[in-house]
């Protein structure tokens, strides 16, 4: 297999479940975007005979003097080159942002296996993945733990017998928090998830709830649901990662401790259980599980994402797109908290104005999405476009 982003919080965590499982999984290939002592690290204890490195070759020099035997590529194009390694039947893709799709498309249709952690790959094509599997024969297994739950609870169930999926959220860290509370939200704060450790765009996402946004999207894919079929519900616990709800009014859930290891193990070993390292749970130990609906007038988030799915087309990918520059603004204290989402309905609203007149232009974002240009062109139009709506708002930094 290859681990695609394997520095990063899944990655290191599937690199646990790999070495635990290490008569089943053999990991021959990984990427980064840069040299660190922790992709070293990991090289170290992986001995893959292949890596990316998605930003530079810069110190790559340093990698080969220690790994002499490992094969290297630099540049975007790399993600593509181990997706397509004969060697790799398994493709763990867990990069952050639309830097996933290339390499999950290509593997596809190769007819390989995909365990994907990048909602954003699959929330920007959506149908182009589900073409790409078709054609290549191959299988896609979520790896984003709601999704998993639901894909555990649909084993060995009849298509036509589920009624709707309950995809549980924590809340964030600001649930219960006022408007003037939320517009002093700091970096530091938006980083501070209160069940799950993640990497810093995911853990900025569920703070504002376009996360779990981005997840309904994403369900609607994995498992050929409308949106009016995709509820959401609040569980601040984080213990029932999601539920089905059958015809005969039947709910099945998936339950354990929030640790990623379970849903990247079950993606990796489908449809194989074998022991984990994560902790049992002990239900009298956590002793309730609390369940509301969300506020949909205090996070506007998941308003947003159900109307890009409902517009079609490429808005879930002028939405994820807009979204990954928002994050990053935020992250860079250029913008503040509350502005996030604002910026990318701003941005989705530009799109929505300009879609019908130029409908017709191709390579345009505003072209039907059916095809990757379409996609790539409306993912580069909505990050051009955030940053400068961002720009006019003529922002000093923020401190904070
Ligand atoms: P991290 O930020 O922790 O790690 C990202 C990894 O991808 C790192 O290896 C990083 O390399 C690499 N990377 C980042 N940006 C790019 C890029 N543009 N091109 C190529 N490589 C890149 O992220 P997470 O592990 O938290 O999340 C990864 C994906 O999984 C996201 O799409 C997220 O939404 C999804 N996900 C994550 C969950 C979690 O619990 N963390 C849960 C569910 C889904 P480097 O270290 O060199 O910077
Ligand atoms: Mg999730």
């Amino acid at each position: 297999m290859a681990i695609l982003g394997a520095t990063g919080s899944i990655g290191l965590a599937a690199a646990e479940v790999c070495l635990q499982h290490a008569d089943e999984l053999e990991v021959v290939a990984l990427s980064a975007r840069s040299v660190s002592d922790r992709l070293i690290g990991l090289i170290g204890r992986l001995r893959p005979s292949a890596l990316a490195l998605t930003d530079s070759l810069d110190a790559g020099e340093t990698v080969h003097a220690l790994f002499p035997q490992l094969e290297l590529q630099a540049g975007e194009g790399s993600l593509l080159w181990l997706a397509q390694r004969e060697d790799v039947d398994l493709l763990l893709v867990a990069v952050v942002g639309i830097a996933g799709l290339q390499p999950t498309l290509a593997a596809l249709k190769w007819g390989k296996t995909v365990a994907l952690a990048t909602k954003e790959a699959l929330v920007a094509a959506g149908p182009l993945i589900l073409k790409a599997l078709e054609e290549g024969g191959g299988q896609l297994i979520p790896v984003d733990s709601e999704h998993s739950a639901i894909f555990q609870c649909l084993q060995g169930q009849e298509k036509h017998s589920l009624r709707r999926i309950l995809l549980t959220a924590s809340g964030g860290p600001f649930r219960g928090w006022t408007e003037d509370q939320l517009e002093k939200v700091t970096v530091e704060q938006a980083l501070a998830h209160p069940t799950w450790r993640m990497g810093p765009k995911i853990t900025v996402d569920s703070a504002t709830l376009l996360n779990k946004g981005l997840e309904v999207i994403e369900a609607h894919y994995l498992f050929d649901l409308p949106p009016e079929r995709i509820e959401i519900v609040i569980h601040p616990q984080s213990i029932v990662h999601s539920l089905v709800e059958f015809q005969d009014g039947a709910l099945l859930a998936q339950l354990s401790l929030p640790d990623m290891r379970l849903p990247i193990q079950y993606a990796l070993l489908y449809p194989r259980r074998l022991p984990s390292l994560v902790a049992p749970l002990d239900l009298t130990q956590i002793g309730r599980l609390d369940f509301h609906r969300p506020d949909l007038e205090r996070f506007p988030a998941l308003r947003l994402a159900y109307t890009a799915l409902e517009r079609g087309g490429a808005a879930p990918a002028v939405l994820s797109a807009a979204d990954e520059v928002a994050v990053q603004l935020f992250l860079d204290r250029r913008i503040g908290f509350m502005e996030i989402i604002p910026l990318v309905e701003q941005v989705l609203a530009k799109y929505e104005q300009n879609t019908l007149p130029r409908a017709s232009q191709l390579q345009s974002p505003f072209a039907a999405a059916g095809s990757l240009e379409a996609i790539l062109a409306a993912d580069h139009w909505a990050q051009q476009k955030a940053g400068e709506i961002a720009v006019l708002l003529k922002r000093s930094p923020i401190k904070g």
